[in-house]
């Protein structure tokens, strides 16, 4: 798999058109206009919470909760964003351009904690070397009870 994280945003528009060609779907403003967001917000986003910024942004174009869900999903098969479930409440997606790092999901709220570790990175790959095994990629979630949400229990 090739990384993204080097991408610029014309870079990526280019992959996105083509991925949108290859589904025989149109490049519309509308999935433009999800794409920059999600570029210009180094975030992660419920489908909710996309299309309500998405709304504000360009209130001019429109845009449908369905489009929102459809281009998060095509974005996510073609490894162009990932996606952390939280519980019931669903998944968040963040764009696959931003550089490596791990997730703490909060259980009762959703909120996400990003962090990066040498030793937990340089562990995996010493693991993986006793196994013989070649890393090509890890995604780690580590799930729990934020602070916030500890102080109201
Ligand atoms: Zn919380
Ligand atoms: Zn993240």
């Amino acid at each position: 798999m090739k990384s993204i994280e080097s991408l610029s945003y014309d870079e990526l528009l280019l992959t996105f058109k083509t991925i949108l060609r290859s589904n025989n779907l149109k490049f519309t403003a509308q999935r433009e206009a999800i794409l920059r967001t999600l570029y210009d917000h180094p975030d992660h986003f419920t489908p909710e919470n996309l299309y309500l910024l998405v709304k504000q942004k360009y209130p001019e174009l429109n845009t449908g909760i369905t489009t929102v869900y459809r281009t998060l999903n095509l974005l996510e098969e073609n490894k162009l964003a990932t996606s952390l479930s939280f519980g019931t409440q669903g998944k968040k997606f963040e764009l696959s351009n931003k550089p490596h790092h791990d997730h703490m999901i909060c259980e009762e709220c959703g909120v996400i904690v990003e962090f990066e570790d040498p030793n937990i990175e340089d562990l995996q790959q010493k693991i993986a070397k006793k196994h013989n095994f070649k890393l090509t990629d890890h995604l780690m979630q580590l799930y729990g009870i934020c602070e916030a949400c500890q102080q109201k229990q």
